[in-house]
């Protein structure tokens, strides 16, 4: 197979259709390339990179010769890397789980969803195809885009074959809310199928919120301002709602060829100075069609003065005609057209022109242009392009648009006539309210609007996103700086064993083990007891455990190893085996009762939660509960305790899935400072993953080595995933 020109940094755009079409005519095959906005924004980005695009042609090759020509040509000449499909995968695949799993159950038509094991299968089948053709033509140095829910699994595979690469992820369609979303058998396949990528990408804010509770809810991962971690790896979530081409709908309406067919379509059309009403939408069930049908003959039987003065053009483009729902709605929709033009209309009068077909963009201008009414109604779209094309048509600022709330493009299109579809009264008031509205008004509306569609048009969207990956790949950068790699780990190991007094603190949950859903149960495996009872007894170590937990639990799992143990954050130190327990601070425990009843109301108010009191503190931890809930409450007690503690000696601190209350002074910071004081040491080591480590860390002398465990913004010099990696460290020292 002749391979495209392999060049390495290119930008390899993988959808399920390439922005090609092919045709045969007389034998012979014809390709050329789509003439769409996004190929064109897409191909636009050519000037800053090599753009490679890679997906299925849309044709199936009668011959191996055929499939031959057709791939060399599009490799050669079309920047294409194609990925052949069969008849029965594209049934399968694309008909089947993309169109009658996802598509259905995303739009919220959980009643139009199959859930077919063969089709799963063959999903998974056909990522699998195109992650293999992919990478005979690519390089971890190319960076990957993945548009859409039919490639959900890619951004996972490519992700374990390069490491190392930029992986971005779009989706077209919206996002479901997680109670939706989870009724897919195969949910935390798809989602880690779409966690591959470093950037992912949605139209609104509200499909990218979905998304985030969904990974909270089926996997566990927190986000941070969108910032998802997982292991070693960042990955972003963000809205990036989709424009349009609007420079290039400007130029084609002043060319003389759409000015001519915008005269011929007046003429036919609003002769006797009649209205015009527009819809455009394929023909699918998530478009709202017969919804908006029943209004418009409402509005027909309400208002009977406005019969023959408006006509509505209702434009309906083929889908998906294999799939039996969309055949039965393709029927529903004719007929209910047939009884509204039937009851209605006359010899000289037909309220309905119904097209059932598609139109090139050009001709398509034209109707935009000349319609006073864009009735845009989806029960729920991703984003809704239609609309957007409408408003950046209007040069003069007149006409109306009606839109439903459903609709992605309301987020930015607020001046539109807003409505819900599934209020046919809705909908009818909008129609006379659109109708009758001043000119000043159409402008003021639609002025504002347009100014939105051309600064946001569909290159200020490319861009956004390749400058989301840009920055997440430097962040990256960032990241690997800091991660403590070999060479770094080396110099630690190097230092340590040329120290003569060595200081070693270590946080306990999260750092040495990690986080149990009971805190009772995160108790020290045998391996741990081992590496630590090592280290403590080596004659040049002070080990020193400095944990937020209490000293009697400390005592009950860490009290036979030979060192120091600091409780309470910092509140209780036991210096060694052979020294009792001693309070660093004495403070007055009298506001306990006081603070007390508030977290127990927390603790009956969110399931899962419980209070633990400590001698000097008070915490209430939140792990076990609804993750949401959990948080959402957890910021709501934070606020109330804040106000509360105002001006006494206590302090309050947000943990890791804890809120505690301490006596103010008392912190891991303090307790570092009396341990380095006890000797003078030539090499300390400080390891801590929460938030409370860092007093730890900003406690420490220079030169010291301090690591965080996890990602997040710290005072420590070095990260490192993982418990189970800091671990393999601990292991590292007791070889020495
Ligand atoms: N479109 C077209 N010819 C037609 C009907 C529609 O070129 O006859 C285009 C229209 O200009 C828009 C797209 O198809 O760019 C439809 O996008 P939208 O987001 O509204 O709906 P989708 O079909 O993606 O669900």
């Amino acid at each position: 197979m002749p391979s495209a020109k392999r060049k390495s940094g290119r930008l390899i755009i993988v959808s399920n259709r390439l922005p090609v079409t092919i045709t045969k005519r007389k034998g012979k095959v014809a390709i050329q390339p789509s003439p769409g906005g996004l190929a064109t924004a897409l191909r636009a980005l050519q000037t800053e990179k090599e753009v490679v695009f890679s997906g299925w042609p849309g044709y199936i090759p009668e011959s191996r010769n055929e499939q031959k020509f057709i791939d060399s040509t599009l490799r050669e000449k079309h920047s294409c890397l194609p990925i052949f499909l069969t008849r029965r995968e594209i049934d399968k695949y694309y008909y089947g789980f993309a169109n009658r799993t996802l598509w259905p159950l995303f739009h919220y038509f959980t009643s139009y969803c199959t859930f077919e094991k063969s089709e799963w299968e063959a999903y998974q089948h056909v990522n699998q195809k195109f992650f293999k053709e992919i990478i005979q033509d690519s390089a971890e140095t190319d960076t990957f885009w993945v548009h859409d829910y039919h490639l959900m699994l890619l951004p996972h595979l490519l992700r374990t074959y390069f490491p190392q690469t930029d992986i971005g992820f779009f989706l077209h369609i919206p996002f479901p809310s997680s109670e939706i979303f989870r009724i897919l058998p195969w949910r935390n396949e798809v989602m880690e199928g779409v966690l591959g990528s470093d950037l992912i990408g949605f139209h609104t804010y509200e499909y990218a919120r979905h998304f985030l509770s969904s990974v909270l809810r089926l996997l566990g991962y927190e986000n941070e301002f969108g910032a998802i971690s997982i292991e070693d790896r960042i990955v972003m979530v963000d809205n990036f709602p989709m424009g349009v081409d609007a420079q290039n709908i400007m130029t084609l309406l002043r060319q003389e060829s759409t000015k001519k067919d915008i005269k011929k379509f007046q003429k036919a059309v609003k002769k006797k100075d009649r209205k015009v009403i527009l819809s455009v939408d394929r023909l699918d069930y998530s478009k709202g069609i017969p919804h908006r049908l029943k209004a418009f003959e409402s509005f027909l039987s309400q208002y009977p003065e406005w019969r023959e003065k408006l006509v509505y053009i209702m434009l309906c483009v083929p889908s998906r005609t294999r799939v039996k729902d969309y055949a039965f709605l393709k029927q529903e929709v004719e007929s209910f057209v047939g009884k509204i033009n039937g009851r209605f209309g006359n010899p000289d009068w037909m309220p309905i022109y119904y097209l059932y077909r598609s139109l090139p963009f050009e001709r398509l201008l034209p109707l935009y242009a000349i319609a006073d009414i864009a009735l845009v109604t989806p029960v729920r779209d991703g984003m809704n392009l239609v609309a957007k094309e409408y408003v950046a048509a209007r040069t003069d600022d007149s006409g109306v648009l009606i839109l439903s709330g459903t609709a992605g493009a309301e987020a930015e299109l607020g001046e539109a006539l807003v409505v819900n579809v599934y209020s046919r009264e809705d909908i009818v008031d909008a129609l006379i309210q659109a109708l009758e509205m001043s000119e000043e008004e159409q402008s003021r509306r639609m002025r504002t609007m347009r100014q939105r569609i051309i600064d946001y048009d569909i290159h200020h969207w490319t861009r956004s996103f390749i400058t989301g990956i840009e920055e997440i790949k430097n962040l990256k950068s960032q990241r690997e700086h800091w991660k403590l790699t070999d060479k770094w780990k080396k110099k630690l190991l190097s230092a340590y064993h040329s120290g003569k007094k060595r200081l070693l603190m270590f946080d306990y949950d999260g750092t040495l083990i990690s986080f149990a859903k009971k805190p009772e149960d995160a108790k020290p495996d045998v391996e741990l007891k081992k590496l630590l009872l090592l280290l403590a007894k080596k004659r040049k170590n002070h080990l020193a455990i400095i944990s937020g937990r209490d000293r009697l639990t400390m005592e009950q799992w860490l009290g036979d190893i030979p060192c120091t143990l600091v409780a309470e954050h910092g509140a209780w130190i036991r210096v060694d085996t052979r020294s009792s327990w001693k309070a660093q601070k004495t403070v007055s425990t009298e506001w306990k009762s006081q603070v007390m009843p508030i977290l127990k109301t927390y603790e009956a108010r969110v399931p899962g939660s419980f209070v633990e009191e400590k001698e000097f503190g008070l915490a209430w931890h939140y792990r076990k509960a609804s993750p949401e809930l959990g948080e959402i409450r957890s910021c709501e007690l934070f606020d109330n305790l804040n106000e509360f503690l105002a001006n006494t000696d206590m302090q309050l601190m947000h943990g890791n899935k804890v809120i505690e209350i301490r006596p103010r002074g008392v912190h891991k910071g303090q307790a570092a400072q009396n341990l380095l004081m006890m000797d003078t040491y030539d090499f300390v080591l400080a390891l801590g993953d929460d938030w409370t480590d860092e007093d730890l860390f900003r406690a420490l002398p220079e030169g010291a080595y301090s690591i965080k465990i996890g990602y997040g913004t710290t005072k420590a010099r070095f990260f490192l995933d993982s418990p189970k990696n800091c671990r393999r460290l601990l292991h590292d020292l007791t070889k020495i």
